[in-house]
């Protein structure tokens, strides 16, 4: 191996143990920005990549996309584009775009059909270093912690894009399904919106938390009382969870218009029916990660509100056990790795 390897951790095949694992990154590309990583989230994702639960894994495979850390390289291209040696930036699930296709020229990168995704068909943030594409490594406001920064870049941009693009308005009553990694930013995102938040969850334990978290009002899930209590009630309900659940009992919890959207990666299809939707005009959508512009309108957003991840921090070399801790479903909320 050569001085310039970079030390990551990667899984031989699916299921595996993460294990310490060297590469060669070659030369840097002119686009590209390279970061010494001082943390890096981790998010079900990674969990579903290591697993090949999409079919798409490719081994050996470093995780690892909610990474923060400061610049220490910038290609020839790169030299101009705002960032600089030793700032700190993030970068997410994506790590790169085509940057000439209809949807990167209208500021759509996340929606390019030729992106680089952080964690597939290359190496991701468990690591000392990482590279993407200038566009890609978002300057980190400075009153963010690093230490908490990087599950803002998956599931923070994940859960605040919608909030954008379906034009969610403070008068809107909304709802978030899911206390968890996603779930808690959406409850703090749609509180300092303005919204009058319900929080859904399975766990009355969670009621608590909820609310300190910006809930106004917390239903649990399997109760059929309390969800009937919001029939027809909600503007837009963000779902966060990745479990199949009675969807047609939150469809009816929507008010004329309501839109159903979902950000989690629910495997099982969904039935909807016409019905259910026409009547009252209700949506059904689904949204993936933000570009680079809405990743940082949203740390923006995060910095004027005070809006910041809850992270477990785990060394980098005890990745293995911060992976069971996400599996066990204890995390509260987002598992952060950190290089020391
Ligand atoms: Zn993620
Ligand atoms: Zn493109």
């Amino acid at each position: 191996m050569s001085q310039n390897s970079i030390k990551a951790w990667a899984a031989a095949s699916a299921g595996d143990e993460l294990k310490p694992f060297e590469y060669d990154p070659g030369p840097l590309a002119p686009e590209q920005v390279e970061i010494e990583v001082t943390h890096c989230g981790l998010c079900h994702s990674d969990l579903s990549m290591l697993d090949n639960e999409w079919g798409v894994s490719q081994y050996p495979l470093v995780p690892g996309h909610e990474a923060v850390g400061r610049v220490v390289a910038l290609g020839d291209a790169a030299q101009d584009k705002g960032l600089s040696i030793g700032q700190a930036v993030g970068v997410g699930w994506l790590s790169g775009s085509c940057m000439h296709c209809n949807s990167c020229l209208s500021g759509d990168h996340n929606l390019c059909a030729d992106n680089e995704v952080t964690i597939a068909g290359r190496y991701g943030g468990f690591a000392d270093r990482l590279r993407a594409h200038w566009a890609w490594a978002i300057p980190l406001p400075e009153s963010l912690d690093m230490a908490s920064a990087g599950p803002l870049f998956c599931g923070g941009v994940t859960v605040f894009n919608p909030i954008v693009e379906l034009d969610i308005k403070p008068t809107d009553r909304v709802g978030v399904v899911g206390i968890g990694g996603l779930g808690h930013l959406a409850l703090q995102f749609l509180n300092a919106w303005g919204c009058d938040v319900t929080a859904f969850t399975s766990s009355e334990a969670k009621r608590e938390e909820a609310m300190s978290l910006g809930a106004h009002h917390v239903v649990t899930s399997t109760d059929k009382a309390s969800l009937k209590a919001v029939r027809e009630s909600l503007d837009f309900i963000l779902v966060t969870a990745n479990a199949s659940l009675d969807w047609r009992q939150f469809i009816n919890a929507l008010g004329p218009k309501g839109k159903l959207h979902f950000v989690g990666a629910v495997l099982e299809p969904i039935p909807v029916s016409v019905f259910d939707l026409l009547g009252k005009q209700r949506s059904v959508s689904a949204s993936p990660v933000g570009s680079p512009a809405r990743l940082r309108q949203m740390l923006d957003f995060c910095a004027r509100h005070g809006i910041e991840a809850q992270v477990e921090p785990f060394p980098m070399s005890q990745v293995n056990r911060a992976v069971a801790h996400l599996k066990s479903g204890k995390a509260r909320y987002r598992v952060v790795l950190e290089n020391t």
